[in-house]
C-alpha cells in the first residue's frame, strides 16, 4: 500500500489535518509529511470570539503555520489544491506544482453557502477565520466610529445596528459576545450604549435547532436576554436579500426589512466542491469513510472533520471531533507503516462548551450537567486553551490566560458589564480562587475519579501543568 518514495500527503490544515500532521511528526514515522494549506494561519475557530473581542492575542488563537510547525518533520506548502486524482495518486496545486503520494489525508473543512441568497456574498460577513474576525472587528469599529459623528438619529440607529443571521451555535456565541462588547467600545468612544441593537434572525422560531448544543436552548436563551443590551429575536423570517445596509426578509408572507450598519451571517456551511468530484460515496457532500477513517474505495486514502462521515457512527461536525480524528489517522499511519492494519477508532465525545457572553459560558458535561456563568466560562477556555496546537505554547498560554484573568487585565471591561464596583470584582476574583482551588483539592483528594470525570476537558493536564501532582 505504502509507496517508499512517495510523502504522506495532508490536504487543509484546520484541526484534523493539523493535528495529524503534528502527531505524525511526533511519532516514529518514517515517511515524508508534506501539509497544504491555502492560509498562512492556523485558525482556531471555537476561540474566534476571543480574537475578535481582544479577550485573547492572534498569536494564541490566529498562529502562523511557519511558527506552529518550526522544528516539526512537516513541510508546510502554503497553496491552493485544485485537483485531485486518486487513481494516479496525485494533488495538483494553484500554482501548477504536482504532489504524488504514498498516502492522502483529506481534511479540507467545508465552506460558507448563502443558499444562493441575493447580495450575501457581497455584503453580509461570515466567521469562519481569524482573518474573517479581524476584518469584522474593523467593520464593527468604523460602524461605532461613523456613529458618534453624525447628528442624524435614524443614521446613527442603522449604524449602530447588528443583524447576525442564523441562530446555531455561533451566531449565538456572536450574539452574546456582541452585545456584551459593543456598549464597551462604544461607551469609550463617548457613545450612548443603550442606542446598541444586536437582532438575531433566523429562519425558524426555535434557536439550536438539531445542533449537538440544542439541550442548552433555555440556558442560551436566558443569556441572550441578560447581555448588557438585551440581544433581539426575529425569528420565523426567511432571509430574501442582503443589501450594503440591511437585510430584506419574509414574515407571515409579508415582506420587510430590517435596517442594519453590520451584517454577519452564521447560517449555513456547504461541502468543499472539490471532494464532490472525488469518485467516491458521499453523504450530503462528506465523504463517507470506514470506521479506520479510509475511504472504502481507496484504502491509502484517509479522510476526517467536517468533510468526512462514517455513515455507522456519524459524529457532528465539530472540532473535537476533528482533533481526535487527526490524532487517530495518525496512529493508524503509523500502523500502516509497520505493516499492521488500520484500527477502528473510538470518538469520546466529551460534553460541549459555549460562550454565552464575555465572562459568561456554559459547559454541559455529559449531557447531564451544565455548568454556568463564570465557573463554565473558565471550563470552556481551559478546555480550548488545552488543545491549542503545540505544548510548549500550551503552557505558556494558559498560564498568560490564567494570569489574565485572576489579575483582571479586563478590569474595565469586567466592571462595566456587570456593573461591578471594586469590592464585587475582588469577590469575583476570590470566587476564581476557589473554583481553582477546588479542582486541586478533589484531585489530591479523589485522584482516579477526578481523572476518570474531568479527562475530557483538559482540566488535568491544566492542573498538572500549573501545580504537578505531590508523588
Ligand atoms: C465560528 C465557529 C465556531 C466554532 N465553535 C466550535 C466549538 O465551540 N466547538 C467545536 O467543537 N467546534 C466548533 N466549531 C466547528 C469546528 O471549528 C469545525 O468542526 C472544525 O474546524 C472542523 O475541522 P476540519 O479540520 O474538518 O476543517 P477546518 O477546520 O475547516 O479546516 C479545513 C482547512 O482546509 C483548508 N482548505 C479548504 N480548501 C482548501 C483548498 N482547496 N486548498 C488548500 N486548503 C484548503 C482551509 O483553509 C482550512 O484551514 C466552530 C466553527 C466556527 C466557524
Amino acid at each position: 500500500m505504502q509507496q517508499a518514495s512517495h510523502p504522506t500527503v495532508i490536504l487543509g490544515g484546520g484541526f484534523a489535518g493539523l493535528f495529524t500532521a503534528l502527531h505524525l511528526s511526533q511519532q516514529n514515522y518514517s515517511q515524508p509529511i508534506i501539509l497544504i494549506e491555502q492560509r498562512d494561519r492556523f485558525s482556531f475557530k471555537p476561540l474566534l470570539y476571543e480574537l475578535l473581542s481582544g479577550e485573547l492575542h492572534s498569536e494564541q488563537v490566529y498562529p502562523r503555520y511557519k511558527e506552529l510547525l518550526a522544528g516539526s518533520r512537516v513541510t508546510f506548502v502554503q497553496d491552493t489544491v485544485k485537483s485531485i486524482d486518486l487513481n494516479q495518486r496525485k494533488v495538483t496545486v494553484a500554482s501548477g506544482e504536482v504532489f504524488h503520494y504514498g498516502n492522502l489525508v483529506l481534511t479540507l473543512g467545508g465552506k460558507t453557502t448563502y443558499f444562493n441568497t441575493p447580495g450575501a456574498a457581497e455584503y453580509a460577513m461570515p466567521l469562519t477565520s481569524g482573518a474573517e474576525a479581524i476584518a469584522l472587528r474593523k467593520h464593527l469599529r468604523y460602524r461605532l466610529h461613523q456613529a458618534i459623528q453624525t447628528q442624524d438619529a435614524a443614521r446613527r440607529r442603522l449604524l449602530l445596528t447588528v443583524a447576525i443571521v442564523g441562530a446555531g451555535p455561533a451566531g449565538i456565541e456572536l450574539a452574546c459576545t456582541l452585545a456584551d462588547l459593543l456598549p464597551i467600545w462604544y461607551d469609550e468612544l463617548g457613545g450612548d450604549a443603550d442606542e446598541i441593537r444586536i437582532v438575531l434572525v433566523n429562519r425558524s422560531r426555535e434557536i439550536l435547532k438539531g445542533d449537538v448544543n440544542s439541550h442548552l436552548r433555555c440556558t442560551a436563551q436566558r443569556a441572550l436576554k441578560n447581555r448588557v443590551v438585551p440581544v433581539d429575536f426575529l425569528f420565523d423570517a426567511a432571509v430574501t436579500k442582503i443589501q450594503a445596509d440591511g437585510i430584506e426578509y419574509q414574515q407571515q408572507d409579508k415582506n420587510q426589512l430590517l435596517p442594519a450598519g453590520t451584517i454577519a451571517w452564521t447560517a449555513g456551511t456547504a461541502p468543499n466542491p472539490l471532494l464532490m468530484e472525488l469518485p467516491v460515496k458521499n453523504n450530503r457532500g462528506r465523504l463517507i469513510v470506514t470506521p479506520t477513517l479510509q475511504l472504502p474505495e481507496f484504502p491509502e486514502v484517509f479522510a476526517a472533520g467536517d468533510c468526512a462521515t462514517n455513515s455507522d457512527a456519524p459524529q457532528p461536525p465539530t472540532a473535537q471531533v476533528a482533533y481526535q480524528q487527526g490524532k487517530a489517522i495518525a496512529h493508524n499511519l503509523q500502523r500502516i507503516e509497520e505493516g499492521k492494519p488500520a484500527v477502528p477508532m473510538a470518538i469520546q465525545m466529551r460534553g460541549t462548551l459555549m460562550k454565552l457572553g464575555l465572562n459568561e459560558g456554559v459547559a454541559n458535561l455529559f449531557n447531564k450537567v451544565q455548568i454556568k456563568g463564570q465557573p463554565g466560562h473558565f471550563l470552556r477556555e481551559a478546555t480550548y486553551l488545552q488543545l491549542l496546537p503545540n505544548s510548549a505554547r500550551n503552557l505558556k498560554v494558559t498560564t498568560e490566560w490564567l494570569t489574565d484573568e485572576l489579575f483582571q487585565r479586563h478590569r474595565s471591561i469586567t466592571h462595566m458589564q456587570l456593573g461591578q464596583t471594586p469590592l464585587l470584582s475582588g469577590i469575583a476574583t476570590v470566587a476564581a480562587g476557589v473554583i481553582l482551588a477546588t479542582p486541586l483539592v478533589w484531585r489530591a483528594a479523589q485522584p482516579t475519579q477526578f481523572q476518570q470525570i474531568f479527562s475530557w476537558t483538559g482540566v488535568p493536564t491544566l492542573l498538572n501543568h500549573l501545580a504537578p501532582p505531590s508523588r
